[in-house]
């Protein structure tokens, strides 16, 4: 039988990984990639010697992906270098610094010298946690195709440990009476865009996770994850087309997917399309409103959507004294919070993310230097803010407050590349729909059953992967919808050869 051909759209963590996974399996994987550059939110780029990551800095859980890898025929330590990070991160209060580490022992003393007693209610949160993420796991793996797969999900809601009727600031206030505590094993629902007060309990395996597994920097930077997927993908004979954007689906009146029309007019015929562009920005511009029932324009409008983020990323002329990842808390997290989430202003205090990945890795930036990365998550584009007018300003005061909150000083003079990205950029530039970099929000109402399938319902040949599909956003999850999906694609052909 001739060997089945498979179009993906788009080269992020979830496209290649399928066409990886696919590759090696003996389809005929073509990659189309609308950026000159592979690798989606998981990319870098250089400039003057500095190397930024432009998404992802937090990798956890790698054995998901060297499950991916292995099902590939290969090893993910062949192509990456894996460093543990230790601390995994600060995070900084007004008063006070919590270092994170995945040493239990260590773990429970820190937090029993900042605040007595508490350290047993951490062993307790862990192992609570063990279980819970244990029964998660398979729903998380499942396919959730049908209503079926999602009753018996319905079935296991009795499952205490799930609380799934809890906002995650609920479930860490059955652990710990304080707030720098409980926003420690809280403030993670931000992965997901989302407020520790809204977000689903059940995400308490986020941090969970990172203190069971540990938080890893491979070197080079996140993006040498999609970078080795890509040479997977080609070692198996796939190619990936960058620079080359689909402009539309090719879809015949029966609603079948037939194949894809390029930016440049160009025809491609294919038995099966895998989307992984950002979901609801690739319904809108790929897919014909008519041709869509749940997924019109109008339905995506009202659908929940995470939180953007305000990102500069500057090389900095001296080494910064700084950990790895540090976490600089606004003095009124909650205000801020909601300030992201439901009155979508711009703070005057923002929580800030600092990355300083030259402190543990030395390709990133010029002997001597330091590749720095903050982050400050911002409302989406729901919003009103007019980022042009806003960029200088806020930009100045994420400065200010990284100055103020870190006690490094003049960092202005210490920057010599700098960029920035601001939500429209995201939505304009990036292709992320109303600049939502952590994708559609994943409150139960969008998860499972209810996120866009991985096998998309309502047109034939479709398939999704990434951050907008089951099980969602962040690399793991990310890295188990490729895996869905090309386990569901690789079944449904061996189906098709057994009848004929
Ligand atoms: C700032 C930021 C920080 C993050 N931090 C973390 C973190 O620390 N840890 C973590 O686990 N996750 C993190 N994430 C979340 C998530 O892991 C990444 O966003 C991830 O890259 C999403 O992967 P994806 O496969 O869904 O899609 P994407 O990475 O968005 O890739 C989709 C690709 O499709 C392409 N495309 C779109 N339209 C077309 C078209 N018409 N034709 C061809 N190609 C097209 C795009 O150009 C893009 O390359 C972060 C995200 C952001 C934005």
């Amino acid at each position: 039988m001739a060997r089945r051909k498979i179009a993906v759209i788009g080269a992020g963590p979830g496209g290649l990984a399928a066409a990886m996974m696919l590759s090696a399996r003996g389809f005929n994987v073509q990659v189309f990639e609308k950026q000159p550059y592979l690798g989606g939110r998981t990319s870098s780029f250089t400039k003057k010697g500095y190397t930024f990551d432009l998404g992802p800095t937090f990798f956890s859980m790698p054995h998901i992906l060297e499950e991916v890898f292995e099902s590939s025929g290969r090893r993910l330590d062949d192509y990456v270098t894996l460093k543990e990070l230790d601390p995994m991160y600060s995070l900084s209060f007004d008063d006070m610094t919590i270092r994170a580490t995945r040493d239990r022992e260590k773990m429970k003393r820190n937090i029993d010298s900042l605040f007595p007693g508490n350290g047993e209610s951490y062993e307790r949160f862990m192992n609570d946690t063990r279980k819970k993420m244990n029964a998660l796991m398979p729903i998380l793996q499942n396919k959730h195709a049908s209503m079926l797969d999602y009753l018996r999900f319905r079935s296991l809601k009795a499952l205490p440990q799930l609380e799934l009727g809890k906002s995650l600031h609920d479930v860490l206030s059955n652990y710990f009476d304080d707030e720098r505590l409980k926003l420690s094993f809280t403030f993670q629902s931000k992965y997901l865009g989302m407020s520790p007060w809204e977000c689903p309990g059940a995400f308490s395996i986020l941090s969970f996770m990172e203190h069971e597994y540990g938080v890893f920097h491979p070197i080079g930077g996140l993006n040498q994850l999609t970078k080795s997927m890509a040479k997977v993908i080609e070692e198996h004979g796939g190619e990936i087309h960058t620079g080359t954007g689909v402009k539309k689906l090719l879809i015949n009146d029966k609603r079948t997917v037939t194949g894809l029309e390029l930016d440049d007019g160009d025809l491609v015929e294919v038995d099966d399309v895998v989307m992984n562009a950002d979901f609801a920005q690739g319904m809108s511009d790929l897919i014909d409103d008519s041709k869509r029932k749940k997924f019109k324009n109008v339905h995506l409008e009202k659908k929940k959507y995470s939180c953007s983020t305000f990102m500069i990323y500057a090389g900095m002329n001296q080494q910064v004294n700084l950990d790895h990842h540090t976490i600089l808390f606004s003095q009124d997290y909650k205000k801020n919070v909601e300030e992201i989430t439901k009155t979508k202003l711009l703070s005057a205090d923002p929580s800030i993310y600092v990355q300083n990945p030259s402190i543990t890795d030395s390709t990133l930036a010029p002997n001597g230097k330091s590749a720095l990365y903050l982050l400050a998550p911002v409302p989406n584009n729901f919003s009103e803010i007019n980022w042009e007018n806003e960029k200088g300003h806020f930009r100045d005061l994420i400065l200010d407050q990284v100055e103020k909150k870190t006690g490094l000083k003049e960092l202005d003079k210490m920057i010599e590349v700098e960029e920035i990205l601001t939500p429209y950029d995201w939505e304009h530039k990036k292709h992320v729909y109303k600049g939502a970099t952590f994708n559609l929000a994943h409150n139960l109402g969008q998860m499972m059953y209810f996120r866009p399938h991985n096998k998309f319902n309502e047109l034939d040949h479709l398939w999704l992967v990434g951050g907008g599909t089951h099980p969602g956003s962040g690399l793991p999850t990310i890295f188990e919808s490729a895996r869905i999906t090309a386990n569901l694609l690789t079944e449904k052909y061996k189906l098709e050869e057994v009848q004929a």
